[in-house]
């Protein structure tokens, strides 16, 4: 299981949930016959699996860009994790706030988003810090 990734998290619902250490895959239900490289393989592209050499041969620069596409897929699982409860979270209040006032046919829509205000002002913050892009994850 160790070097096709896995690692044992059992939880009291899952006892044999197995999570990849590299591209976060869980996979429950195992068989006593089922090998963990070809059920990781078969469903997701692990760059840990795709390694063209052994872990132990890697360089440090290889080791580094290894570690950098781990955090970047470790960030983005959390952050889409995130982004999925806040959604799931708006539209069980929406769906409340309907409930609570009768048809949502008499709410009003929402407000457009609108992006950057048109003008700055005089000794703006145009230099401060900005918000990451999911981009440049
Ligand atoms: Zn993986």
């Amino acid at each position: 299981m160790a070097k096709a990734g896995f690692i044992h998290c059992p939880s009291a619902s899952e006892p044999d949930t197995a999570k990849c250490f590299f591209c976060l895959l869980e996979l429950v239900g195992w068989e006593p016959n089922d090998d963990p490289w070809e059920e990781h393989t078969k469903r997701r592209t692990c760059d840990f699996l795709a390694l063209p050499k052994h872990f132990d041969d890697l360089t440090m620069e290889e080791y580094y860009m290894l570690e950098l596409t781990r955090l970047k897929t470790f960030i983005r699982e959390v952050g889409n994790r995130t982004i999925n409860a806040f959604e799931e979270e708006v539209a069980a209040t929406r769906q409340r706030l309907v409930n609570y006032f009768g048809s949502g046919a008499s709410l009003p829509a929402p407000p457009p988003v609108e992006d950057e205000p048109a003008g700055q002002e005089p000794g703006g913050s145009a230099s401060g810090p900005k918000e990451p892009t999911t981009s440049e994850l």
